[in-house]
């Protein structure tokens, strides 16, 4: 099948042949037809498979027609994360070149007077993470009355992430008359709900995940001691012909330690991870993307669903602990019909997360050696894998694992790293500190202080205390701790300080 098939106009068909696309991939050949069509769209298919452009190529022609009122956008599409927002909205350039479309991109972690003058120009499309737009939304600079066709993304990581309560409030700001297109790479029992909830009628796409993992990826595995890992990274990048590559750590801390040593040792390595400000995120991603940056260190909050053209390799220098990680991590190289490379650094007490993780794969991985070190095998966990020492089992494609499946559960996370659903909805939470005051907050400053005796006064009666009962302390006659102590710059205490002697403590009868 052919795009120009698909019903799409031809500026967006000259926009496709100019990105070089030649034959629409499965979820562009079911979806956009549909989409043309004004129907509703319950689309299961994950990033890889050409999902944006699916909805993006026959939005441009839905919307050609018409102009957006100020802060009033004609269509939104909702995105877990600022990076896939920002992605997508890099589609819309790509694809809507041909249209003069007005598209504003709400995401936390920048700046609110940019984004504001976008919806006052009046958005035709509206990109938007849900905290963020909702930020808007409260401070008035945005009404989503008007909202003819939204787009909900990436649903399931949505309901990972905690965000659903924001999108069912969003959902609630728009009009019921709109054509609402809603992805999901999974579809749990609460995503189906909510399906349910949100669409009218709508036609069913699936699609198979992009590349299953081992299709288009070749895969390998080493096991060696922790402490040994920098030096098989290293060696393991010198010895590959290495294009551009992302080495997944399991926890942020290390992503920083693991960049400094990289660069220590003259590798091209950038850090990406959840702590960082959005603008340094924004910065080093375009930079890796761009070839500026050829090794990105990377936590899985910062890395999810990021659409990295022709990424040659993916190292996971630690196993993550949940096994979806893997296919996720892993699915960052062999897009779009290209190979790529994995290597997993394991250390030896990592034998049940890997097993966890060939479970789900339904593969072994394959076992690799790292020129110039010592293969190590996974330890015993009990009587059934003694004999595994040093020396055997890392040689050999798919060599013999000397130990069965499911025979040690997964290991515990460790005590150090978040729960998943906190790790991953920081970025948006942290953006709100910075949200400036409403205006109904900025004018209560304004108001006179009343008198302390008129509040006192106003202040219930208290019942005397129950006899023997010490008496609470007062916020202002609590010992203070030490560290606010060193930090304050206040006076000195006049008389007994934050003393307070025992028998004036005691209730008076
Ligand atoms: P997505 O699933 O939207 O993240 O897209 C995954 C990758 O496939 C992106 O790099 C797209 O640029 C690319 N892509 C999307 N549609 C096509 C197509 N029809 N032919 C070739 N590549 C495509």
């Amino acid at each position: 099948m052919s795009f120009e098939s698909l019903g799409l106009s031809a500026p967006v068909l000259q926009a496709v042949a100019d990105k070089g696309y030649t034959t629409p991939t499965p979820i562009q050949e079911k979806a956009i037809p549909i989409v043309l069509m004004g129907r509703d769209v319950l689309g299961c298919a994950q990033t890889g498979t050409g999902k944006t452009a699916s909805f993006v190529l026959p939005m441009i022609d839905i919307l050609a027609e018409g102009r957006a009122k100020m802060r009033m956008p004609r269509s939104l599409i909702l995105e877990p994360t600022r990076e896939l927002a920002a992605q997508v909205a890099e589609n819309f350039e790509i694809y809507g070149k041909n249209h003069k479309l007005n598209m504003a991109l709400l995401i936390g972690g920048v700046s609110f007077d940019d984004q504001e003058r976008a919806l006052e120009k009046g958005a035709d499309v509206l990109i938007a993470t849900p905290g963020r737009l909702l930020d808007h939304f409260e401070r008035g600079k945005v009404l989503l009355n008007d909202v003819k066709v939204l787009v909900i993304d990436e649903a399931d990581r949505m309901l990972d992430m905690g965000f659903i309560p924001d999108v069912e409030r969003i959902v609630g700001l728009l009009s019921p008359m709109r054509q609402t297109l809603f992805f999901s790479a999974t579809m749990p029992p609460e995503i189906k709900r909510l399906a349910d909830r949100f669409l009218s009628n709508p036609r069913e796409v699936t699609v198979a995940p992009p590349a299953s993992a081992g299709k288009n990826i070749v895969q390998g595995l080493a096991v060696m001691p922790e402490a040994d890992k920098r030096e098989a990274l290293r060696r393991l990048i010198k010895d590959q012909d290495i294009k551009n590559a992302i080495v997944f750590c399991n926890r942020k801390k290390d992503v920083a330690i693991l960049q400094g040593s990289l660069k220590k040792h003259g590798f091209n390595a950038g850090a990406l991870h959840g702590d960082m400000s959005q603008p340094a995120r924004m910065e080093t991603l375009e930079k890796f993307k761009q070839g500026e940056i050829q090794i990105l260190v990377a936590s899985d909050v910062a890395a999810r669903g990021l659409d990295i053209v022709d990424m040659s390799h993916v190292f996971n220098f630690d196993v993550p602990f949940s096994p979806e990680d893997y296919v996720h991590r892993i699915g960052r190289t062999g897009r779009a019909g290209k190979t790529g490379h994995s290597f997993t650094l394991a250390s030896p007490d990592e034998g049940g997360l890997i097993d966890a993780i060939e479970k789900l794969i339904g593969t072994t991985i394959p076992r690799v050696e790292i020129p110039g070190m010592e293969a190590t095998a996974f330890e015993a966990s009990d009587g059934r894998r003694r004999g595994r020492g040093r020396g055997r089992g890392a040689g050999g494609r798919g060599g013999d694992r000397g130990r069965e499946r499911g025979e040690r559960p997964p290991r515990e996370p460790r005590p150090e790293r978040e729960p998943r659903a906190e790790q991953e909805a920081r970025p948006e939470r942290e953006a709100r500190p910075e949200r400036e005051p409403r205006p109904e907050r900025e004018a209560r400053p304004e108001r006179a202080p009343r008198p302390e005796a008129e509040k006192r006064a106003e202040r219930p009666h208290r019942e005397p205390r129950a006899e023997g009962r010490p008496p609470r302390e007062r916020r202002s006659e609590r010992p203070s701790r030490p560290d606010r102590r060193d930090r304050d710059d206040s006076p000195a205490p006049v008389g007994l300080g934050d003393h307070v002697p025992a028998f004036l403590a005691r209730p008076s009868r």
